[in-house]
């Protein structure tokens, strides 16, 4: 559970589905981000940082707060910006993830000078950087790096051959409750973590994939759009078997989107993917043969090294039935055809540049609405982040990330905590044996700032320059056994799932914990010298929200151990949830586009996130005032900062394809109706004299208050 969803500056879709690479520092793409003056000033005039944080300039006198707070906020500024032609969102927060990835560049170019010995940190990082680098090196290789993965393929001859293909394809790739990762381009990933019933032991938890597509619904939704973004990906599939001079690329591309259709068909909806009641289903490894026919099962284990393992969560059940009677009813040439694409599309951004561009062309342009691609030190760097997170992540912190941010950062959560005590302890409907159970969740949370206490360890990890592609595969391989060894080892709370470089944060509602990396701990969101207003507004709320995931709809439904039980009275449980169904039709209410509204379920988890976080966080801003009155602060009032702060620090630009595509697959709501849930608040309406009638208000009884 996350603060943003998945998406990024790069403008490949989807993060994590080529060669794990997409990934890194810009889950923060979207995060809107607060303060244009703040980032503004501070590169305009190093020396000076902001002591105020609010963009007056960003702001719209001519709209009316209670009409449309997010253009309040927020219009001046979104009138006079241009989203970057290589980007498909673009606020303020991109300055901070392209500051970060410029730090980021010096610290590998820097470590990696004076030839560091064969296996070092430094080593890894500089080679794996400078190959990913070498357009001329990886275009005169040709598809050469894939010759041997592509002969694998084509000397499948029967199903018990293709089933151990695709076992050897299973990575830990997915992530279903922290990162909310529910995409894999092979047909099944695996998340490694506790178990829902027992969360002293670790379980493998099978997810489904094997789309190229971000998702089911661009496959069968019949409107216009999707049809024609159906058009779009044939014709891509196409082109990329054509640059690998495929014999009869048009009918193969057809046979396998085909066929790709036919495996969306089986995969659960992205609303029923957040439901842990619909996927806690424990299957012994016998069950597969008995309960998923096809599949060779015993080969499918094997080569994905899981022959020994008993125990198994199915996460989407429909699709691993589903996917395994595929294999099958379809013919073997057709599943050959699609492997060998999908082995293309993975490593694509690692081959020769035509592979590059029509890949872009597909999942930068088509699908991102993103003009043009990042400059190619800039994916480099994504990648290197992606795959070698830690090993950078040392260098980050080290250089980036003084004790002394670490200690204020704890000390506001530790303020957070206490208000959130007192707003459980306060609810007039709880009864006390729910507050009993939900304080003790809330003192078991274990709280994660800036970097891990103990480093991932890449010694086994071999990084070999010139080997680009051989670097990813390596890399991956290298995560899905360190996944696979969780299964015999206890459980760690203290594992971090991002890296300290990453501009984010999360809830790991299985671990009862929370991880807050460095890069977000810094101005814009944070600075010791904003007044308290603005930063209880801005990382306040953040901290507050990542709390808040504990309690939402999904983090309610473990206990203070992490396991999934019902700690609720019924009574109590029914207020909870009927909470939840006003802020379900709040959002299901808001659309960005004439056809396409707000999921309101699909995002709840966040949504409540959002209000309780940043309920407490004003709690918390009103305490540290001592009773005194808030000074008056840039002709603003101190809940007129407080409010501002919050939805300037969602502003965010967004082209529209990319819109469309996170309205559809994303667990978060766009940032303009996240800035709008200020709504929620009693204290926001005499702070900017919102009056019925104006079209964000809502009586007192329809404001919506879960915690
Ligand atoms: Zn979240």
């Amino acid at each position: 559970m996350s603060l943003i969803g998945r998406r990024e500056p790069l403008g490949f879709w989807p993060t994590k589905m080529t060669s794990g690479e997409d990934m890194p520092v810009h889950r923060a793409a979207a995060l809107g981000a607060a303060f244009a003056s703040a980032v503004l000033l501070t590169a305009a005039s190093k020396d000076s940082p902001a002591t105020h944080g609010i963009d007056l300039a960003g702001i719209d006198h001519t709209v009316t707060p209670g009409d449309d707070f997010f253009a309040y906020a927020n219009g001046a500024w979104i009138k006079t910006t241009e989203i970057p032609a290589d980007k498909a969102t673009y606020g303020p927060a991109e300055v901070l993830i392209e500051k970060t990835r410029e730090q980021v560049r010096g610290l590998i170019q820097g470590a990696a000078k004076g030839h560091p010995p064969a296996g070092s940190d430094a080593q890894k990082v500089g080679d794996y950087y400078a190959s990913y680098l070498d357009e001329a090196g990886i275009d005169a290789k040709g598809l050469t790096p894939l010759k041997d993965d592509m002969a694998r393929i084509d000397a499948i001859g029967d199903k018990k051959a293709l089933s151990s293909y695709l076992g050897s394809t299973l990575r830990a790739d997915v992530d279903a409750l922290n990162s909310t990762n529910f995409y894999t381009d092979n047909v099944f990933g695996v998340w490694v973590t506790q178990a829902f019933d027992d969360p002293s032991h670790n379980v493998p938890y099978i997810l489904q994939g094997g789309l190229g597509m971000p998702d089911r619904d661009y496959y069968i939704d019949p409107s216009p759009k999707m049809e024609g973004i159906r058009a779009k990906y044939r014709a891509h599939i196409a082109a990329m078997l054509k640059l690998a001079n495929i014999a009869d690329a048009d009918a193969k591309a057809q046979s396998i989107f085909d066929l790709e259709t036919k495996i969306a068909k089986t995969h659960a909806s992205r609303e029923d993917s957040e439901d842990v009641q619909k996927a806690n289903n424990p299957w012994k490894r016998s069950d597969f043969a008995t309960k998923a026919p096809g599949l060779d099962w015993d080969a499918y284990l094997g080569a994905a090294s899981l022959s020994d393992q008993q125990d198994f969560i199915v996460w989407h059940p429909t699709a691993v039935v589903g996917i395994s009677a595929l294999a099958a009813s379809e013919p073997v040439a057709v599943w050959k055809d699609y492997l060998t694409y999908r082995l293309i599309e993975h490593f694509a951004n690692v081959l020769p540049v035509a592979f590059v561009n029509e890949r872009f062309a597909f999942y930068g342009t088509t699908l991102n609405g993103t003009p043009k691609i990042r400059d190619r030190w800039k994916r480099a760097i994504d990648s290197t982040n992606a795959n070698l997170g830690e090993v950078v992540g040392k260098l980050y912190v080290a250089k980036y990330f003084p004790p002394s941010a670490k200690a204020k950062i704890e000390a506001m959560v530790k303020e957070l905590l206490a208000a959130y005590h007192a707003r459980i302890s306060n609810l007039t409907w709880m009864s006390p044996q729910t507050k009993e159970k939900a304080l003790a969740k809330l003192a078991t949370l274990r709280v994660g700032v800036g970097y891990p206490d103990k480093w991932k360890d890449y010694s086994s990890l071999e990084i070999v320059r010139g080997d680009a592609l051989g670097n990813i595969r390596r890399a991956e391989m290298s995560e899905y056994k360190r996944s696979l060894a969780k299964l015999h080892e206890p459980v760690d709370r203290g594992e971090w799932v991002m890296v300290p470089q990453e501009v984010n944060a999360v809830n790991l509602p299985l671990a009862n914990a929370l991880n807050f990396p460095a890069a977000i701990l810094q101005a814009p969101y944070f600075d010791p010298k904003f007044d308290a207003a603005i930063n209880y507004g801005a990382i306040g709320a953040t901290i507050g929200h990542e709390i808040s995931h504990s309690f939402d709809d999904t983090g309610a439904q473990f206990d203070a151990e992490g396991r999934l039980a019902n700690w609720w009275t019924p009574e109590d449980l029914a207020h909870f949830q009927a909470a939840g169904a006003k802020l379900v039709a709040q959002f299901d209410a808001y659309a960005p586009f004439p056809d396409l509204h707000i999921h309101g379920k699909q995002t709840l988890s966040e949504n409540i996130a959002d209000v309780a976080g940043l309920s407490a966080a004003h709690d918390a801003y009103i305490l540290s005032l001592n009773g005194k009155k808030a000074p008056v602060s840039q002709g603003l009032t101190g809940d007129q900062r407080f409010f501002l702060a919050y939805t300037q620090s969602w502003r965010e630009k967004e082209r529209e394809e990319a819109l469309r595509q996170q309205v559809t697959t994303d667990g978060h709501a766009p940032a303009e109706y996240r800035g709008d849930t200020v709504r929620n608040l009693d204290a926001w309406y005499p702070a900017f004299n919102v009056k019925p009638g104006q079209k964000l208000y809502l009586a007192p009884g329809d404001r919506v208050q879960v915690w």
